[in-house]
Formats: C-alpha cells, structure tokens, sequence
C-alpha cells in the first residue's frame, strides 16, 4: 500500500503506492525497543545510554541497521527524535497521559509530520500501532500523520512545539508540510479557523453554550480545516465530552443538523460542497431560512464573491453556523 522513499517533506517518508480510501487500515507494526522516558532527559547520565546499548545489542542485525538510519546525531537522539509516547490505556483511558515510556517502530518513525495529516497512529494495550488513512490518498502521495500534542495550534505556536520535540534541534529547519508552505494569506485563514475551534474546544468542555450545536459547528470547521478527529487532543476532547455530558460526538453531528435554525442574519461557512468544491471555506449570511418549499433549502449570500450577487440556495448539511460574525 506504501513504499518508503524520497519525500518532499522530510528525508524519506511513506508514499502511497495505491488509491487508499479513508479510514483504511495501513499498517499494524510490533514495537521494536521500549525505553523509559526518565533517562532520556539526562543524557549526560550513563545509565540511560548504557541502558539504551543493551537493548540495541539484542536486536536482529537489520533492525539495528534500521535504527541507526534514523534522524538523529546520537543514540539517544534517536529514540527521542523518533519515539513514540506509549500509553497505559487502563490507568488513562483518555490517552493524553503516557507510561513514561519511548517506543521505536522502525517502520513508523518514516512516517512524516503534516500540520493537516491524512492518516493517524495509535497504539494500543499490547503496543502495537495501527496506522489508519483519515482521508482518501491518492497513489503518489505520501501518507502523513500530526506529531502535535494540540493539533488545533496557530502556526507560529505550532513551530515551538516541535522545536520542543527535537533533542538538538539539528533536524528541525521549520516545518515543510503543504499547510506551512502555503502564502500567508492561506495560513492567516487557516490561523483563524484554529483560534475558533479552541475557543469551541474550550466551550465544549468549560463553557455554557449549547453542547450539541457545538458539536457540530466543531466537528464541521474540523473538516473544513482539513483536520481529522482522530488527532490527539481532539479525540481526548471527544472521549471528555462523551463522559460529561453523555454525548457520542462521533455519532451527534449528523443527528443534530436537524434542530439548528438558520434564522435570517445568521453568519455561516459553507463546506462539503461537491458540484462547488471553490466555495467551501467561503463566508455569507442566511438570507432566506431554511424553506421547506424550497427543497429544505437555505438562501445564502456570499461575502466577497464577484458574481453572486444573488443568494445561493443550499442544503444545512453545507452550512456550518458562526457564532459571533466576526469571521
Ligand atoms: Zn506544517
């Protein structure tokens, strides 16, 4: 399904070899070396290389020789660099904790980072990862993941957090994903999506609005923004939400599109649009409400678009609602 080689992002990464359609199984992978996490943050102390050494002398010769190929100036730079957080699922069924532990998958450290990933990794109790397509992916491109702990991070703060993720920094030369190599104005935007979803993440847990058109609106700026829910942070969010409030965000979105009211005024961004893919991401407000007469449809005038001076009537399952105008 991949082949690991030349990527345009980083070094090598995993590239498609075939169309792979969305939530799609990839690739389970065995953990090749767990290490603690304690002796890493000391890597003047000996104990941890030497610790480090034992369990790379007891690895087949082309394991050790896939390990030493890695990103990385040293051995422990390495494990760190590349690593993966194991998770102790029973003492943290919301998976934001770890087990102080590192785990190396040999395959899996290929896997480059993207600031709008179209695959996600999980491991689970018996340490095994599961990488699983988010998006469909065509063949030639490569599959990605989000190295992020807050996936919903503007870019310059998404910037720090990676500088944090690299022992020396030496292979960190910014980020090189197609969202951070986008003109400003691209991540301006994208920059404004991300502070909202926050600011929805926030109310969705803390707040007092209501949780289910929340969900929504959260969930349909997500796609807009090209995330997947799986990604760390917001599937914790999820998991928090499903135990506070007993809602399943997974299964509410569509559920509740039903009880939203598109009354005139109401700002909103179009998404999911297939016969006008240019128009998704694009702002208006609700002209005519929904319409029965009309199909179920929405009357929306567009901000900004030169040739529709005219509302456009759309479906609700396109409009995603805007909270304060402000957009
Ligand atoms: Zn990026």
């Amino acid at each position: 399904m991949f082949r690991i080689s030349d990527s345009d992002i980083h070094g090598i990464g995993w590239i498609a070899t075939c169309n792979i359609r969305a939530d799609t199984p990839i690739l389970d992978e065995k953990v090749c070396i767990r290490m603690p996490l304690g002796p890493l943050y000391l890597p003047n102390d000996p104990s941890g290389l030497k610790l480090l050494q034992e369990l790379v002398s007891n690895l087949s010769e082309d394991q050790r020789t896939s390990l030493l190929a890695l990103d990385g100036i040293s051995l422990l730079d390495k494990i760190w660099t590349n690593g993966h957080c194991l998770i102790d699922h029973d003492v943290d069924p919301l998976g934001v904790g770890t087990r102080k532990e590192l785990g190396i998958y040999l395959k899996c450290a290929r896997l480059n980072h993207c600031c709008q990933p179209n695959a996600a990794r999980a491991s689970d109790k018996d340490d095994i990862m599961s990488v699983v397509s988010q998006k469909p992916i065509a063949a030639g491109e490569e599959i990605t993941i989000s190295y992020m702990d807050d996936n919903l991070a503007v870019t310059a703060d998404r910037e720090s957090q990676m500088q944090s993720k690299i022992y020396v920094g030496k292979f960190w030369e910014g980020c090189r994903c197609h969202l951070c190599t986008s003109p400003e104005e691209v991540k301006k935007v994208s920059d404004a999506r991300r502070r909202r979803l926050s600011y929805y993440r926030d109310e969705l847990l803390q707040g007092t609005m209501s949780k289910e058109v929340l969900v929504t609106e959260f969930l349909s700026l997500m796609e807009v923004e090209g995330l997947p829910n799986s990604l760390m942070g917001t599937a914790a969010t999820m998991k928090m939400v499903n135990l506070l409030f007993g809602i399943d965000m997974r299964t509410a979105s569509q559920n509740t599109l039903d009880s939203i009211s598109f009354d005139k005024g109401t700002r909103v961004v179009l998404h999911k649009l297939k016969a006008r893919p240019e128009l998704n991401g694009k702002t208006g407000f609700v002209v005519h409400p929904l319409n029965s007469k009309a199909n179920g449809r929405v009357g929306v005038l567009l901000d900004l678009v030169e040739d529709t001076s005219k509302p456009i009537a759309l479906k609700p399952e396109n409009l995603c609602l805007i909270r304060d105008g402000n957009r």
